[in-house]
């Protein structure tokens, strides 16, 4: 059978929008609300964009099954500048770009030419983002659909930013910022290239020397060792700016001056002078000490201000190049000491020099001077005490000293911060590299603020994140985040309400959006204006502050249409659950907890983030420059949006990196294919008396039930679609195996049975193709409405699945012999066990192992201190392989031996083996117990037999 994929899934997505399945309002069930993050539509969508939204469509049809009444929106962020440098170089006939909208994209040469305006490139890829979300059968509820520059939106933004004011959550200030110099716009992760976030570290620090009338600045991060300084190096190589900064005159490399003119500093470059000419020259320190100034290769004009401090007591680097100089000859070198200024337990009083010895560093370009570095800057942090050398700082310990030295430098004008991009160089996406710049009397969010981490943290705390294992990553970033500029003066957006010259950004204006999609249904359909959604509206809707009368008189709406709305919102806030890509932890993700925390109570503080890697092709990124990118709706017209979904799914769980092959769709085809055609044959016909393996097929099943709603639960979807379609298989095969050698025909109502759990359990992960199955099955409805099968204890028939176990391994070790010997089978002997004591010590020992032990000495003691079977010491063979039986075992069926009752081997092997015994080997297959009278025994095998493991003999 060879499935028409789009006619399929177009039939079915018709009935799901006839149907409205998915458009949810409150009801009186329990709900869940499930958000992805929204699409920037500045491209198609290509299949590795799917993943997130694929995950969180299996995860809310799952939980619509599961009884829930789920609320899954989407909207669409306009929000920023891609556009708007889009625009341009779309205007500027850029070839790269108009290249990969034509040739891969296929965007329309009439829709181009409309590209130079930047709202026409959202509405363009808004539109074909949207049709490829329908098309993958994403069970949206369109109805509350917005982009983030709608007025309605617009508003509760204008609400959100000014109760971030109100609340002190938004500082004016001077903070450092990632900055594009030609577009003279803060850039965030969105604005890169390659969608990197600008890391800045403020925690780099410039310390002021004076040069006769001029300053040399130097950077450290470590402003304590000021004292320890034994002399300055430069690059005698290197030609140095003389600057006017402000109202002092700096020496600095000329890449020093170009970043210092954007921290706010006037700064003018009046002349020059040779590296050459300063070294050997003397600079005075805060105390006014005399510091000579050597030369050095190493210092690079681009790193700080291209002059560097010498602290060789304490730095590895230091050291080594003073002791390469002494090596050398140099004069001015061999008259300096190390002056140590930190004690560190575990050290003696020149760290740097022991721990350059130990690891036998051999000059100043030995590698291992890094690991130096690192291990002694560690310690001495963590462990280290300032000495008599630091003045009144004698006897602090650096982690805190440092802090009260870089204080006082600063108060006495020896000290500036210079923050710097540490994961430089970061490309804005219009080509310039970004730089760090100061913005002065300018909007922040104050991230910085240690009360409100302590929030976030309480939240993340009591939230489930999904994989767990990536909460710490969560909590790095709250530790590490300081203040956000959050407006910008170009882009599209909206207007910062107190003060219109700026836009609120697109990381500041999708934090707590979600709250509006429980709202915008209501503005889409007319009932509310954008207008009517005042401060007062949203005060008492979603925080319930202020009160009625107050909200009705400022919206000018009834309280009968504010009430709806407000019970709308309480119904479904908070959020459940909020999937995203891992890229956005270090800032959507961490901004969404943070601005929740800030403007909600705790009751409304989001229960769950899930987080999943990117999608690889043939084992490489996506990119335009691989030529890898598959837009996603080629691929559904080609292969059908199933396959691709479940190709995504398949590809790896939930935190790694999924690799994308479309040998994967082709295979996941045929196996639908296949389920579809055996769901055509199958008819409802009633079950007869159950036997042996009916019993066995159906337990089977509630396992595979419970097994695929914990990994859904969990988001392990890639183990749940593999148990539905491919681990369940053996068991089938097996089930098949036994029919077809009893000649059954009456099976046809169980396997119905069995392939409807399977299909509804299918129907989250490929939505369409389970409609049809479900059809085809003659079931009625809708597979998406069905119920979520639920497991059921009683269905489980724990003997029957070991009868089935000790069946299989029988005539897998029958054939395992006759594999070895080569031997046609004349007559098969089987001998089972029935011998009391053995019983009774392979129950014993069952006891003993489950729950994981499996040492012999262990076992052997506790059979020993058991009255019932201390005689057990006399038969250590026997434990031996008891043990190895049981330890092949897996812990299910272990535990499941243990609870249930003993059953008759002989009595169930003498029924069941005949018939599949004579299909698989051509002959009768006898089987007696150790202590029948008319036992067949001419090898004396019978003593050999053990619980669930007959002795076996072949003639
Ligand atoms: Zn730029």
């Amino acid at each position: 059978m060879t499935i028409n994929w789009n006619e399929i899934e177009t039939k079915w997505r018709n009935r799901w929008i006839e149907s409205k399945d998915f458009e949810t309002n409150p009801n009186d069930k329990p709900k869940k609300f499930i958000t992805v993050a929204y699409p920037y539509p500045n491209s198609p969508q290509h299949i590795g964009h799917g993943r997130t939204y694929t995950l969180a469509d299996v995860h809310a049809r799952f939980y619509r099954m599961k009884g829930y009444n789920v609320l899954f929106p989407m909207g669409f962020h306009y929000t920023g500048t891609p556009v708007l440098g889009m625009a341009r170089r779309i205007q500027a006939g850029e070839k790269e770009i108009l290249d990969g909208l034509r040739n891969i994209y296929h965007v329309p040469e009439e829709d181009i030419k409309t590209f130079v305006e930047p709202i026409k490139i959202a509405d363009y890829f808004h539109e074909e983002i949207k049709s490829g979300m329908i098309e993958m059968g994403y069970s949206i509820d369109w109805r509350r659909e917005f982009t983030t520059i709608v007025p309605g939106y617009q508003r509760f933004i204008e609400w959100q930013i000014t109760t971030l004011k109100e609340k002190g959550r938004i500082i004016q200030g001077s903070h450092p910022v990632g900055w594009c110099p030609d577009d003279q716009n803060p850039v965030s992760q969105h604005d890169t290239m390659g969608d990197v976030e600008p890391k800045i570290d403020d925690k780099n620090f410039l310390i002021k020397f004076k040069f006769g009338d001029f300053i040399f600045p130097v950077t450290t991060l470590r402003p304590e060792t000021i004292f320890g300084i034994t002399n300055l190096w430069a690059n005698p190589n290197v030609t140095y700016k003389k600057v006017a900064v402000d109202n002092e005159k700096w020496i600095v490399s000329e890449e020093c001056a170009k970043k210092i003119s954007f921290f706010e500093k006037q700064v003018t470059v009046e002349g020059e002078i040779d590296g050459s000419e300063i070294i050997g020259k003397y600079a005075t320190n805060h105390d006014g000490r005399e510091i000579p100034i050597l030369p050095a290769d190493f210092v690079e004009p681009s790193m700080g201000t291209g002059l560097v401090m010498s602290v060789p007591a304490h730095a590895p680097k230091d050291y080594q190049a003073l002791m390469d100089l002494k090596a050398k000859g140099h004069e001015l070198a061999s008259k300096i000491e190390p002056i140590p200024i930190i004690a560190t337990e575990g050290y003696g009083t020149i760290p740097a020099k022991e721990i350059c010895e130990k690891l036998g560093v051999s000059d100043q370009t030995d590698q291992k001077l890094e690991e130096a570095t690192k291990e002694l800057y560690l310690k001495e942090f963590t462990d280290g005490k300032l000495n008599e050398k630091c003045d009144k700082f004698n006897n602090e310990k650096v982690q805190f000293g440092r802090d009260k030295i870089r204080a006082w430098l600063q108060e006495n004008n020896h000290l500036e911060k210079f923050p710097v991009l540490e994961n430089a160089p970061v490309h804005c996406r219009c080509g310039a590299e970004c730089v760090v710049k100061i913005l002065n009397n300018q909007w922040f969010l104050n991230y910085g603020d240690e009360e409100w981490k302590e929030l976030a943290r309480t939240c993340l705390d009591e939230m489930n994140i999904l994989p767990n294992n990536i909460k710490t990553e969560f909590k790095e970033v709250i530790d590490w985040l300081h203040e956000r500029a959050c407006a910008r003066q170009q882009g599209l957006g909206t207007k910062l309400p107190w003060d219109k010259d700026w836009i609120v950004e697109s990381l500041s204006d999708s934090v707590i959006y979600m709250a509006y999609y429980t709202l915008s249904r209501f503005v889409n359909d007319g009932t509310v204006q954008p207008e009517n959604l005042t401060k007062e509206f949203f005060d008492y809707v979603l925080l319930d502050k202020g009160d009625m009368s107050l909200a009705a008189s400022t919206s000018k709406l009834s309280e009968e249409v504010i009430n709806t709305m407000k019970k709308e919102f309480t119904y479904f806030y908070p959020v459940d659950s909020r999937h995203s890509g891992r890229d956005l932890v270090q800032n959507h993700l961490s901004f969404f907890v943070l601005n929740h925390v800030a403007i909600f109570d705790k009751k409304l503080w989001p229960k769950e983030i899930v987080v999943n890697g990117s999608v690889m092709m043939d084992g490489a990124k996506m990119s335009k420059s691989m030529g890898n990118i598959i837009p996603l709706r080629a691929a559904i017209r080609d292969h059908g949006a199933d396959p691709i979904r479940l190709a995504i799914i398949s590809s790896a769980e939930l935190l790694q990196d999924a690799d994308f092959n479309m040998e994967s769709v082709t295979g996941i085809q045929n196996k639908l294919e296949s389920l579809l055609e055996e769901c055509s044959r199958l008819k409802n016909e009633p079950i007869s008396e159950l036997q042996a393996e009916d019993k066995w097929i159906l337990s089977k099943a509630q396992n595979l039930i419970s097994q695929v709603t914990e990994a859904v639960e969990k988001m392990r979807l890639r183990e749940g679609l593999h148990d539905i379609l491919f681990s369940f298989e053996s068991d089938l095969s097996w089930y098949n195996k036994r029919i077809q050698a009893k000649e059954r025909k009456d099976v046809s109502g169980i396997l119905y049975k069995i392939n409807s759990f399977r299909v509804a359990m299918l129907s989250p992960f490929a939505p369409h193709i389970a409609e049809e199955m479900w059809e085809k099955l003659g079931q009625t409805g809708l597979a998406s409405k069905s119920q979520w099968p639920e497991y059921s204890k009683e269905n489980v028939y724990a003997t029957s699945i070991q009868s089935e176990e000790l069946l299989k391994s029988t005539i897998n070790d029958i054939a395992n012999i006759l594999k070895v010997t080569k031997i046609t089978p004349q007559k098969i002997v089987i001998y089972v066990n029935s011998d009391e004591f053995k019983k009774t010590v392979y129950r014993k020992i069952l006891e003993i192992m489950v729950g994981g032990q499996n040492n012999m000495g262990v076992v052997m003691k506790e059979l020993i201190a058991d009255p019932k079977t201390t005689d057990a010491k006399k038969m250590p063979e026997y434990i031996q392989k008891v043990i190895k039986d049981l330890h092949s075992e897996s812990e299910e069926i272990k535990q499941m031996k243990l609870e249930s009752a003993e059953f008759d081997e002989k009595k169930f092997l003498s029924a069941e083996l005949s018939s599949i015994g004579k299909k698989e080997f051509g002959v009768e297959i006898q089987v007696y117990s150790e202590a029948d009278d008319d036992i067949y025994d001419p090898k004396g095998k019978a003593r050999h037999a053990r619980p669930f493991k007959p002795a076996i003999l072949i003639e």
